[in-house]
């Protein structure tokens, strides 16, 4: 089982925008344990007589960043974002799994999401 943390970037209403982003973070439920370990010991560094009032929003931020990078790399061509990110998608047999790029208008999109999957057949 995987905890997943999703947001999205863009807006389905606004004509200005091509694409809509759902981005998310995926966390596996082994890892949950070791995760909530380490966020109690930033705690008690941050505040050592309460940290247990210390909230962390960390997923929910992760999850708005790569929906913003994925979407500034469809939506206006901008890489910057994207690129730090890239090689952290999910990937298995030369395919980007982690990463889909719904369209219909060019079948020879050089996205890696598209390149990978067309490269694999
Ligand atoms: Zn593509």
């Amino acid at each position: 089982m995987h905890l997943l943390y999703l947001d999205d970037s863009g807006s389905v209403l606004n004509r200005d925008e091509q694409y809509f982003v759902l981005g998310g973070v995926c966390v596996p439920e082994t890892s949950v344990r070791w995760l909530s370990h380490k966020l109690d010991e930033i705690a008690c560094e941050i505040d050592p007589q309460t940290p247990t009032q210390v909230e962390f929003h960390a997923a929910t931020i992760l999850a708005d960043h790569i929906a913003y990078a994925v979407f500034r790399r469809y939506n206006a061509n901008d890489l910057t974002y994207f690129n730090c990110i890239e090689g952290r998608f999910y990937q298995d047999g030369g395919v980007m799994h982690g990463l889909a790029h719904r369209q219909t208008y060019n079948d020879r999109c050089t996205c890696p999401a598209c390149l990978t999957r067309r490269n694999a057949r």
